[in-house]
């Protein structure tokens, strides 16, 4: 089975105050460097992989828009020349506020095939209020940027549930966005990570969550609101016109193979599970001294990996496919989750139909304590 290729440029202009990926405001002194070290990890995984088919990249962050498309280009030239690279989705992430320093036709020329922008909203407080550093009227422009770069496969990432905001703005975020004719849409309820300003914040009162029931209404407004403008949900928080669900992200939540080069990246290779060591500074000087650049390793037992495949696959609409999980685990998820997967039936939170389980619209909301059931049952 082919496999993924995830790649992370850890450089953000700012840090935004909700955010707890790896990235890092920077003005560009370390870029060169990094994309040093990268393309020896590159070279890396594949002396531990080898040349194995790949078949989709996503080129995430931090805001890998920060490279100008040569730099992104000699990512996508490394993979290549590593690996079959048979990619019909090459992703690169975009941050709206970035989009004019280069020209999107060079990453359209440089293989990207997909851009993912975060907009997150489309009202200048709630944009003011989550640190990012675009406007409004930056996100439509960007968004015409990328379409004339030749683009024709465009997510757009939103934010709900933020302090302060209502369904009246949220609505008009989600309008917004629509209007642009995304091929795909995420929208994310917001939560406060510890070690973020956002979770300091709330922890000093200056910032206050939404409740959990008015949390689950904006995902559930949301939904139909895509749904009538033509976007399927095919994952919890993720929308897509027809064919256009993202066959990178579609592994993970598949539990597939998905290696990965940067710092602090996570890579999957079907048993084992690894990240890099997370500081830019850190990864660097161990790439120029020749010192491992992995900072974990994991290989999840029988009872672990059983658990991960049931909560990442039920977040997918296709569901929990029953003779995949027998095949890998050797007893349907009835045998192995029996009072949960009963529970759960009995309350109509899942459904099961053409051999598989999958959540009902009751189960998405209450996804999280339902996932929380199914490790309790096995614990
Ligand atoms: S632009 Fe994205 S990756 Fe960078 S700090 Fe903001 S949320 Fe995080």
């Amino acid at each position: 089975m082919p496999t993924g290729f995830y790649v992370h440029i850890p450089f953000c202009v700012r840090k935004c105050g909700y955010c707890d990926f790896n990235s890092h405001a920077s003005t560009g002194e370390l870029h060169a460097d990094y994309l040093e070290a990268l393309l020896g990890d590159i070279d890396a995984v594949r002396h531990r992989h080898g040349s194995v088919a790949i078949d989709t990249v996503f080129i995430g962050g931090g805001t890998p828009s920060l490279f100008p498309p040569g730099q992104i280009g000699a990512i996508v030239d490394r993979l290549a020349r590593n690996f079959r690279l048979e990619a019909h989705e090459i992703t690169m992430e975009a941050n709206p506020g970035t989009v004019e320093r280069h020209d999107f036709a060079g990453y359209r020329k440089a293989g990207v095939t997909r851009v993912s922008m975060g907009a997150q909203s489309f009202d200048a407080a709630e944009l003011a209020m989550l640190d990012r550093i675009h406007s409004p009227e930056e996100i439509v422009a960007a968004f015409r940027a990328v379409r004339a770069g030749g683009f024709d496969n465009v997510n757009l990432d939103l934010m709900f549930a933020l302090p302060g905001q209502t369904f009246d703005t949220w609505r008009r975020s989600l309008d917004a966005a629509v209007a642009l004719e995304p091929d795909h849409l995420s929208a994310y309820n917001l939560t406060f990570e510890p070690g973020t300003e956002f979770f300091k914040k709330r922890a000093e009162g200056r910032l206050r969550e939404k409740p959990e029931d008015e949390q689950a209404e904006f995902l559930s407004d949301s939904a139909s609101r895509l749904a009538a403008a033509g976007y399927a949900r095919y994952e919890i928080s993720n929308f897509s016109r027809p064919g256009r669900a993202c066959a990178h992200n579609l592994k993970y939540w598949r539990r597939e193979p998905v290696l990965a080069a940067g710092a602090g990246a996570f890579g999957f290779d079907g048993k084992r599970r690894w990240s890099n060591v997370r500081s830019p500074q850190e990864y660097i000087r161990r790439a120029k001294t020749g010192e491992p650049l992995e900072a974990t390793s994991e290989e999840p037992d029988r009872e672990q990996a059983m658990l991960e495949a049931v909560m990442c696959r039920l977040r997918l609409r296709e569901g929990l496919e029953e003779a995949r999980f027998q095949g890998e685990f050797g007893a349907p998820p009835a045998e192995m989750f029996p009072r949960t997967l009963k529970m759960a039936a009995d309350r109509g939170l899942v459904s099961r139909a053409d051999g598989a389980v999958t959540l009902t619209d009751s189960g998405i909301l209450v996804s999280d304590t339902l996932f929380g059931e199914f490790a309790k049952e096995r614990a």
